[in-house]
């Protein structure tokens, strides 16, 4: 793994500070629904726009715009805004760019609830979304129409750890005059910046590494001022998904540390990776930083660093998935993804469960696939604990034959 840019990590704890009146270095959380005005005046016109300050917290407040601010220094773009949650991202950077009778490209596998918006809600609104194989740049080609408003796409994908080819992507929006949007929450702009490669708009789930300790949930959208601004005056303001100023404090403080974490992650994922690999119980495992996985050859191009999520397929059945599942000891049985903790889930009954069975394997999703986001544990701790799983399947498969 190539090591993190050192201004990335300083990015990280100052980017996005203003002074403050008493000299906190913490961040003052600005616990406060609404903002005093000095008079009418004033008033007037902070709401007209022709004077700058807050109005009330669902607009802007500063603990939050620190966050904002933090963020798109991070992703070398102009501007940022804060959700209540990733979904609240993902819907503030389409739905302000689309309408009734637009149409959209989508990544055939992306986050599960990604997916339930674009495929089951957007189609009530009378918006088209048609999901393709974004490895296939002929289909991504032919999926074009005349009313293509939007492209959007996650890589590495959850849970199969597809990459997808950021330069193309950007370059195929652009030449159409299609927004892109990238959901780059897997690797965080510490490994991936979007914008580099010509992205317009880049969203996260800040629930996961950004904030990283598991006690969060929120999201981020990213891109120019005046995507941004056309964000948070219609979406964001109307439909009402903005952040509490405590998530982005506590998320803020989670930042402060995301570099060391993020090398920690990758790390650890590597050799919990290269383990699973050469274990007889495993049949296949899904990690960019494995020399044999079709991603790989993006490290050091588009991304620094293949992350800490990877994904797995043993040898048996659903329900030996279910057994090895329930054996780990200290990976706890969650959802979720970027927290201190290890974490294993099965996608298709959890997290991709609101796809269709059919949709599920259109879609690249096996049944049998298990998704792990390595935490910062001590990697040994971690690798016994699978190893003791695995061991614990293997017996239990003897005595079932
Ligand atoms: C978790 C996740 C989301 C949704 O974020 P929430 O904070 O849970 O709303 C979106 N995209 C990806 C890739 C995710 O992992």
């Amino acid at each position: 793994m190539r090591s993190i840019s050192k201004s990335a990590a300083t990015l990280c704890i100052h980017a996005g500070k203003t002074s403050n009146e008493h000299g906190s270095l913490a961040t003052p959380l600005y616990q406060t629904s609404t903002f005093i005005f000095d008079n009418a005046e004033q008033g007037a016109a902070r709401f007209a726009g022709e004077e700058a300050g807050y109005i009330y917290t669902r607009l802007g407040n500063p603990t939050t715009r620190e966050l904002e601010l933090k963020i798109a220094a991070l992703e070398g773009m102009e501007d940022g805004a804060a959700t209540a949650t990733g979904m609240a991202a993902v819907s503030a950077a389409t739905l302000s760019f689309l309408q009734q009778g637009d149409h959209m490209i989508c990544s055939k596998a992306v986050y599960g609830c990604s997916f339930a918006l674009f495929s089951h809600q957007f189609a009530r609104f009378g918006i088209d979304v048609s999901f393709v194989d974004m490895t296939d740049h002929q289909a991504v080609q032919a999926a074009l129409r005349p009313n293509t408003k939007l492209l959007f796409a996650e890589t590495p994908i959850n849970p199969n750890l597809v990459v997808l080819d950021l330069e193309f992507l950007a370059s195929f929006a652009r030449e159409h005059g299609l927004i892109s949007v990238i959901d780059n929450t897997f690797l965080t702009p510490l490994l991936q910046r979007p914008a580099d490669f010509g992205i317009d708009v880049v969203i996260h789930s800040a629930t996961k590494y950004l904030n990283g300790h598991g006690d969060v949930v929120a999201g981020l959208v990213v891109s120019s001022s005046e995507k941004i601004e056309q964000i948070k005056l219609t979406i964001l303001k109307d439909i009402g998904g903005t952040i509490s100023p405590h998530d982005a404090w506590l998320i803020i403080r989670g930042m402060k540390t995301l570099a060391v974490r993020m090398e920690r992650h990758c790390q650890n994922a590597q050799r919990v990776a290269e383990f699973l690999q050469q274990h007889p119980a495993i049949a296949r495992v899904y990690y960019p930083g494995l020399a044999d996985h079709p991603g790989h050859r993006f490290i050091g191009k588009q991304m620094k660093a293949a992350g800490g999520v990877l994904a797995f397929e043993l040898h048996g059945s659903l329900d030996d998935g279910r057994f090895f599942i329930n054996q780990c000891q200290l990976l706890s049985l969650a959802v979720s993804l970027g927290d201190a903790e290890s974490l294993i889930q099965h996608p298709a009954s959890m997290t991709h469960s609101p796809y269709t069975p059919e949709e599920r394997a259109m879609a690249g999703i096996g049944d049998g696939l298990i998704r792990v986001s390595v935490g910062l544990e001590q990697v040994e701790d971690i690798v016994a604990d699978l190893e003791q799983a695995l061991t614990a399947m293997q017996q239990h498969q003897l005595r079932a034959s």
